[in-house]
């Protein structure tokens, strides 16, 4: 259980490097493109989950919460970090999983969840909607008393601030920045901490554009100044998942893309997020978007454990 020193490797990075991206066949045009290795970081605690946990865990701690509650989906990257995290810092875990169908042997992840101690909680989609309703998280504090509450995701301020961290662990001389995005929590965090120079691309993993405003809006209530929140927003694309069919929608050309990315450029991504992502940036290097002087940075977001779920 929680001892010293594996929590303190629960909060260390160092395995997250900035890697060039060889360019054999000169695919990417003579362009600088890097990509930030935050699925290295662990297993499961990784990519942007393991950033958004980092200040949620050590607030749970603050308060002495022994055990923190929070919400996913059946392939939830974030419900198997947060059992693993807990795990590995000394908290009891509960899992709220949308789906009264499944039980914890559904998949692996579940599986996972459930061998690192998560109390697994399966709800309706009707009830699973609540989860950030005011009265609903009531009714759950009374239900799990003495809980730290994350929201899905990690989707709050401390999540925010825990993305805006990663300009500690990169250079700042970028002038594109690449990262997908699901609730836009950690596009917001990047944006509230990038250099003046840089641009945004938020590659959702959802289709419509819905997300912008969201992301405005975590902005604006973690910041509460809205000069700073039109600054950032300005610096930001959103492209919509239009390619592939919408959210945990494949084709067998993202396979085929995954595949060639790997051989290509020794870089493994996931089917839900970081191959839509770099498939978009890729596109854009294709149809030479991007001036010469550009130094292009893709972040990694993890998710590796969700592959092949189907
Ligand atoms: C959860 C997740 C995202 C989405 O992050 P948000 O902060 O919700 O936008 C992106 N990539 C991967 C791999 C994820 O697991």
């Amino acid at each position: 259980m929680g001892g010293k020193n594996s929590e303190m490797e629960l909060f260390d990075c160092s395995k997250s490097i900035l890697q060039q991206l060889e360019d054999k066949n000169c695919l990417l045009k003579g362009l600088e493109v890097f990509v930030k290795r935050d699925d290295l970081i662990d297993d499961l605690v990784s990519g942007n989950k393991w950033r958004k946990l980092k200040y949620n865990i050590l607030a749970a701690k603050n308060g002495q919460f022994p055990r923190i509650l929070t919400f996913g989906g059946a392939y939830s990257n974030h419900l198997g970090a947060t059992a693993k995290a807990c795990h590995v810092a000394g908290f009891e875990s509960i899992g709220i999983v949308r789906g009264e169908e499944l039980i914890s042997e559904s998949n692996e992840t579940l599986k996972r969840c459930a061998s690192f101690g998560m109390q697994l909680h399966f709800v309706t989609r009707e009830d699973y909607v609540l989860r950030d309703d005011k009265s609903y998280i009531e009714q759950l504090h009374i239900d799990f008393p003495n809980t730290y509450i994350v929201p899905e995701g990690g989707s709050n301020f401390y999540g925010l601030s825990g993305c805006q961290e990663i300009w500690k662990d990169v250079p700042q001389d970028f002038t594109d920045v690449f990262v997908a995005a699901g609730t836009g929590t950690t596009a917001a965090g990047i944006l509230s901490g990038m250099p003046e120079h840089c641009h945004l691309h938020v590659c959702s993993a959802l289709k419509g554009d819905f997300l912008k405003d969201d992301i405005a809006r975590k902005l604006e209530y973690g910041f509460h100044n809205e000069e700073f929140t039109e600054h950032c927003i300005n610096r930001m694309t959103l492209y919509s998942e239009e390619i592939f069919g919408g959210y945990g929608k494949h084709t067998p050309q993202l396979f085929d893309f995954m595949q060639f990315v790997n051989e290509e450029f020794n870089l493994p991504l996931d089917q839900v997020y970081t191959a839509k992502a770099f498939y978009r940036l890729y596109q854009m290097i294709q149809n030479e978007e991007f001036g010469s002087s550009s130094k292009i940075l893709f972040i990694h977001t993890g998710g590796l454990q969700g592959n092949f779920k189907s």
